[in-house]
């Protein structure tokens, strides 16, 4: 399938749906075409802005979907009509996928606790589930090299990776020097959200494009990470639109 992309502030955002997106993962796999999937959100764009590092790996990511509201608002105010693709959902779907097939998958991320019981519901959800490797995201630099030497060994298609951006992207590039023909999608808080530790957004909240928000109120913390970079996201995207349309 031909990629089609849009730009959001001079990153390119994938325009597909939820099963096709699915759907290329799925025949990458089959293929041995390894991926970098990047779930894009305001958040990282503007990471992205200040960090040479981080924009070059946005700018040649395999596929970008737009993981938050924002991005799926920056592209409708481009005339876009695109839906929101949130990488829990999307990895979970691909976990399901990987069940049917026997592939193997990796994960990586999130604190011990976290990890443990991820793997143990995974496990209970996906009976035929086959987890060739997992390990907590709290490990230090000096670690890296062997943790990646044994993710490689236990040769997964499918590597989950929850150490937040952009340590998660970075972590990701590494790894593909070694394994060229799997496929990374960097999932942020999902291991929280599967293991029980952070609750999912309420649907209403969901179907509104306002999960920031429930997520907000329940870890207040985060506020200080979205009025940071929120206003000046929409102000960016609004004269961006203004002039492409103008
Ligand atoms: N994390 C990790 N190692 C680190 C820093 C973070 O494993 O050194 C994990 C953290 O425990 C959490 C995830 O990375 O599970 C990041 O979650 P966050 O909610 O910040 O990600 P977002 O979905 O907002 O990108």
């Amino acid at each position: 399938m031909e990629r089609k992309t849009h730009k959001v502030l001079g990153y390119e955002v994938d325009l597909l749906t939820f099963n096709d997106a699915v759907k290329v993962i799925l025949e990458n796999i089959k293929e041995k075409k390894g991926m970098q999937i990047v779930t894009i959100n305001p958040e990282m764009i503007e990471l992205a802005d200040k960090s040479k590092v981080f924009s070059s790996i946005l700018k040649n990511a395999d596929m970008v979907v737009p993981d938050g509201s924002g991005i799926k608002l920056a592209l409708k105010l481009q005339g876009i009509k695109q839906e929101q693709i949130p990488g829990i959902d999307l990895a979970h779907e691909l976990i399901a996928s990987c069940e049917i097939f026997n592939y193997p998958i990796a994960l990586i991320g999130a604190k011990e606790n976290v990890i443990q019981t991820t793997v143990k519901r995974l496990k209970s959800e996906f009976q035929g589930i086959n987890i060739s490797y997992y390990k907590n995201g709290y490990f230090s630099s000096s670690k890296e090299d062997e943790i990646i030497d044994s993710l490689a060994e236990s040769e997964p298609k499918l590597v989950l990776v929850a150490l937040g951006a952009p340590k998660q992207e970075i972590f990701i590039t590494k790894c593909r020097k070694k394994m060229p023909e799997a496929i990374f999608i960097g999932v942020g808080g999902s291991f929280d959200v599967w293991s029980g530790e952070v609750e999912r957004a309420p649907e209403f909240f969901r179907i509104m494009g306002c999960e920031w928000l429930y997520r907000t109120i329940k870890q207040p913390e985060r506020i200080k990470r979205i009025y940071k970079t929120l206003p000046m996201f929409l102000f960016k995207v609004i004269i961006e639109a203004a002039r492409k349309n103008g």
